[in-house]
């Protein structure tokens, strides 16, 4: 038996209860692990949409439809991260699959997600249309912080004894993680496994605690693992994940403020670890770079590379692009990269959050929202304290116009050095052609 820590207050999430909790030791299985699908979607038009739905899961599981969901509450994890279309999981792909799950005799399906605190979460639900799809479905959408949390224990977490997760998925029968594919300037790429640090109480805590980047890849493993831990008696919970990559996210401003990039694709598996080889592959990058896929896959034996995966559906091959992806440097910044720092080259190729003053409305939500408290007021400017700054992006993800530009340091150096010379190289000219004019 443990001691949960003592309740904690974080984003108006209502607080836990101080309970002391057995640590779970069932075994952690999760259906195929190897197989993911991969289904070619042009556009979210209902109808394509909901075809590829439909086969995806066929794909997957062809029983799943006809068997597994009788009479089952359903609850889809969407990505609600700020009031950006592109920034969230599609409306189309939420209420299309939730209409084939009520279709299959799905008791009830919720749909929900919590940001950066009550408020906020509750703006984006509404301005996205995510909260009238989940009305439309048959029920109000969830706010996670307008509900409790289960603590969940298990032998397999890393970081903490226990995680707390939202009353309403650990009660769900079965969870569908509806994650957005894209980049992320902190992270370099978000995905299925990202998505589910939404389900998690105190994410600034969980900032601030981790501020490693290795451990805080690492701690996004223990909220699947506490998801899959949450089912009622001895069984896993069945969770699915499906990923919309129609229309994706590109650039270096993810995961609020980057670009669209059309990768046409809905890819599914029951493990998270599969679904984000096959986007980050998809999207030109190596799985092997990133901790969160490399540690949930090793953790738990499944596999985490594209050769190692049984792709199903369409040919994966013809739809790998080449988008444009953070670079991997900013997964050495913060205090991971302190830490590494071993030369010039380390430290110049980490990545910095600079404020484009001309955007910048002084809104103050990203002083709010950081977790190690790097920003603040002075005058009319936002400044950043860089020593303190653990390159976690959650201040571009909150600022509502896109005001936080994350920069390589090399390259914001080279910037004014060329600024310098020219300004040096204009006044050089002008005093050798004052020099050279002849005396009237
Ligand atoms: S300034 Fe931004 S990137 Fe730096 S710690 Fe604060 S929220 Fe994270
Ligand atoms: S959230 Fe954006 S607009 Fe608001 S103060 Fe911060 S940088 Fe400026």
């Amino acid at each position: 038996m443990i001691e949960a820590d003592p309740p904690v207050t974080d984003g108006g999430a209502k607080q836990e209860q101080a309970v002391t909790i057995p640590v779970d030791d069932r075994p952690i299985r999760i259906e195929k692990p190897e197989t993911v699908a991969v289904v070619k979607v042009e556009d979210y038009t209902p109808a394509a949409v909901k075809q590829g739905l439909q086969r995806l899961l066929e794909l997957l599981d062809p029983t799943f439809m006809k068997q597994s969901l009788e009479g089952k509450t359903v609850f889809l994890k969407v990505n609600g991260l700020t009031v950006k279309p592109l920034a969230c999981t599609n409306n189309i792909v939420v209420e299309e699959l939730g209409k084939l799950l009520r279709d299959n005799g799905c008791k009830k399906v919720l749909v929900g997600d919590s940001n950066f605190n009550k408020a906020l979460t509750s703006i984006t639900l509404k301005g996205m249309g995510i909260a009238a799809v989940a009305e439309r479905l048959g029920n109000p959408v969830v706010n996670f912080f307008e509900h409790g949390w289960t603590p969940v224990s298990h032998v397999s977490f890393l970081a903490d004894s226990f995680v707390s997760i939202p009353e309403p998925v650990a009660k769900a029968d079965i969870v569908i993680n509806l994650p957005k594919m894209k980049t992320h300037a902190g992270y370099v790429f978000t995905g299925a496994i990202k998505n589910f640090f939404g389900l998690n109480a105190h994410k600034n805590r969980m900032h601030a605690i981790h501020k490693n980047k290795v451990d805080f890849q690492q701690m996004l493993g223990d909220i699947h693992q506490a998801a899959l831990a949450s089912a009622p008696g001895s069984e896993t919970k069945p969770v699915l994940h499906v990923m919309d990559g129609i229309v994706g996210m590109e650039g270096k401003k993810g995961p609020a403020g980057g670009t669209a990039r059309a990768f046409k694709v809905l890819i599914g598996s029951f493990s998270p670890v599969a679904v984000d080889t096959v986007a980050y592959t998809l999207m030109g990058g190596d799985p092997a770079d990133l901790e969160a896929i490399q540690s949930l896959g090793k953790r738990n034996g499944w596999p985490s590379t594209i050769d190692q995966l049984r792709v199903v559906g369409d040919d994966w091959k013809p739809l790998v692009q080449r988008a444009s992806l953070p670079p991997l440097s900013t997964l050495r910044s913060g205090e991971q990269g302190e830490a590494s720092a071993g030369g010039f080259m380390m430290w110049a190729t980490q990545v910095v959050i600079r404020v484009n003053r001309r955007r910048c409305k002084g809104c103050l939500t990203c002083v709010k929202h950081c977790p190690a408290q790097a920003l603040s007021k002075k005058g009319n400017k936002i400044v950043l304290d860089s020593s303190k700054c653990i390159s976690c992006f959650a201040c571009g993800e909150s600022c509502p116009n896109d005001a936080l530009v994350p920069r390589i340091r090399l390259t914001e150096l080279l910037e004014r050095i060329l600024f310098v010379s020219l300004i040096v190289a204009a006044i050089v000219i002008v005093i050798v052609l004052l020099a050279t004019l002849p005396y009237t």
